[in-house]
């Protein structure tokens, strides 16, 4: 893909050629561990780490870990193994805000001392009150003027224990005028009696994301500090902070985060789904995020082309899914091999095959893939086809079974359909066929032309498996956007996003092992969960073998 630079490229490649940085291009990607990540954060990680390979850099990976209320060991691994699934590595360089708090207090206190913070006594609703609205000023705290000696005492007895969780804030002595409502004294710390995953009882005092940010960025050196658009409003108390206290100063960029449609990418969101047990956990394969894409079969390497196509922008829009499912199917095209199942099974008897006759045919393994090879598939006189490639009224255009028809069956003969057998509310049940016996694939000899192809599986050595079939986790393109009807997102649950099945496929798949992938010939890509035990495999469906959502809108 040679495209022109995006616009951050040009920021960097301009920093380069000013020799800025010392031409160092260092990024990092810093979650906070409060959750599993989603395909949003993988557009980022893609972004991150793609622009240091570009331009010889680093990447950092850095646990934004400043609120012990809602973070966890469980989510920093989780993290960790997703970053590195998706093809990056932080190398040595994995960080934690909560490494740095001892830094991040002496420079606070460098801030009081300069007079440019102060403890604020002000109750929550107070503070509120006095930040005033957009289009008016604020007003001063009352507890803004206190001299620097008495906010030295009061931050150090918030660090000690000596007051309350809400009961004073540090803040930032700045501006309560400022049209820019981040720059109203903003709160830099707040007192929070919660032990924290990493560093225990040592702190009750936990820095604001704000303050502790573009300081870590600093720390560690960050040359282009990469964020999502809704910071650009936070970016002038960036720049105040590394100013006032003169420290090295990354630049931060801001571009729009990715919207995908038919599902939500929050966090807490996504927390609500898992706690509120409507997926299986964080790692359903319905759910946006990475461990639910990967469980379901989407390559690593399909996510890393979606973020490159979608590109990075300045404007907030909102990505098709379909063009998400479109990269799935563009690599497991390329890599997954053709196998037969059958989804929904009917009976086939041919009559004038032999008893207890087996022939072994050969299938090739992938069409796309010329070092695919091919395996042997067992053939007898039963079988089973797709009920759905029978009709017993068959249209003109029907190139599957009816009676007196044929159809090629894939890499095997050619039958013909000769009788149908009916229970006794007339289901057809079974279905009795004869088979050309010159017509086998590869040495065909009958001289027929037959347009249809269909897939089956020899009865007595078929595999009945467990198959888990999706669809879209929501049923409204923007399961949030109902806030006015006072609607949430739960309100838009789809009841049918699984629908649990048995399928009987081919004997070859009983030595599939869990995050093995095929194509099942005709109905989609489908991959072994890591529930199946051995022998039994049971199948998640990544993605149907077209975009079948499109027509099903219409
Ligand atoms: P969420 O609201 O889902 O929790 P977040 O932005 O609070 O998202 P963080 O853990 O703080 O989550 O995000 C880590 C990085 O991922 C940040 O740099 C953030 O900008 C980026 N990011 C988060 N969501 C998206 C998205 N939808 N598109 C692109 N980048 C994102
Ligand atoms: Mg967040």
């Amino acid at each position: 893909m040679e495209d022109s630079l995006n616009f951050i490229e040009q920021i960097v490649e301009k920093d380069l050629e000013n020799g800025k940085n010392e031409k160092r291009v260092h990024t990092r990607f810093p979650p906070e561990p409060n959750g599993y990540l989603h395909i949003g954060h993988a557009k980022s990680i893609c972004l991150n780490f793609g622009l240091a390979q570009q331009y010889g850099g680093k990447t950092n990976l850095r646990f934004d870990d400043t609120n012990p209320v809602k973070e966890d060991v469980e989510y920093v691994d989780a993290i960790k193994k997703d970053v590195k699934w998706l093809g990056f590595d932080w190398e040595e360089r994995e960080f934690y805000s909560s490494d740095y708090f001892q830094q991040l207090y002496d420079w606070a206190i460098i801030l009081i001392k300069k007079g440019l913070a102060y403890v604020d006594d002000s109750t929550l609703e107070e503070m509120r009150a006095m930040r005033g609205v957009p289009t008016e000023p604020g007003t001063e705290s009352p507890f803004r003027t206190r001299t620097v000696e008495e906010n030295l005492e009061l931050f150090e007895g918030m660090k000690n224990g000596d007051f309350d969780e809400g009961s004073r804030v540090l803040r930032a002595n700045i501006d309560m005028t400022s049209p820019n409502m981040h720059m109203r004294d903003p709160v830099l710390y707040r007192i929070l009696k919660t032990d924290h995953h990493r560093t225990g009882d040592a702190w009750c005092i936990y820095p604001m994301y704000d303050f502790a940010h573009g300081l870590s960025d600093s720390l560690e050196k960050i040359t282009h500090s990469i964020c999502t658009l809704e910071f650009e409003v936070h970016r002038p108390l960036y720049d105040w902070l590394l100013e006032k206290l003169e420290i090295f100063h990354p630049q931060q960029i801001e571009f729009a985060r990715l919207n995908l449609n038919y599902t939500i990418m929050s966090k807490r969101k996504l927390l609500q789904l898992v706690e509120g047990e409507h997926v299986k956990g964080w790692d359903d394969p319905r759910m946006p995020t990475i461990s639910g894409m990967r469980r379901r079969g989407y390559p690593a390497e399909a996510i890393r082309n979606f973020a490159k196509r979608i590109g990075v922008a300045k404007r907030e829009n909102i990505i098709d899914i379909a063009l998400l499912e479109f990269s799935v199917r563009e690599v497991l095209n390329k890599t997954t091999a053709r196998v037969m199942a059958v989804l929904d099974p009917l009976k086939v008897t041919i009559s004038n095959y032999p008893e207890g006759k087996v022939e072994e045919m050969e299938s090739i393994n992938n069409p796309e893939d010329p070092e695919g090879g091919s395996r042997m598939m067992p053939f007898s006189r039963e079988i089973y086809i797709e009920r759905g490639d029978f009709l017993e009224d068959a249209p003109r255009k029907f190139f599957r079974l009816s009676p007196g028809k044929m159809v090629r069956l894939k890499s095997a003969y050619i039958i013909q359909c000769d009788d149908v057998v009916k229970d006794a509310e007339g289901n057809v049940v079974e279905l009795i066929c004869s088979y050309v016996e010159n017509s086998r694939s590869g040495s065909d000899e009958s001289g027929l032309k037959v347009k249809g192809t269909i897939h089956w599986v020899s009865v007595e050595q078929a595999l009945e498996v467990e198959v888990r079939n999706y669809d879209r986790l929501f049923n409204d393109e923007n399961p949030d956007g109902h806030k006015n009807e006072g609607k949430t997102f739960l309100d838009y649950l789809n009841p049918d996003s699984l629908a649990v099945a048995t399928a009987m496929v081919e004997p070859s798949l009983k030595a599939a092992k869990a995050g093995d992938q095929v194509q099942f010939m005709r109905k989609g890509y489908y991959c072994v969960d890591p529930d199946s035990a051995e022998g039994a495999p049971i199948f998640n469906m990544t993605v149907g073998l077209r975009d079948s959502w499109a027509k099903k809108k219409k």
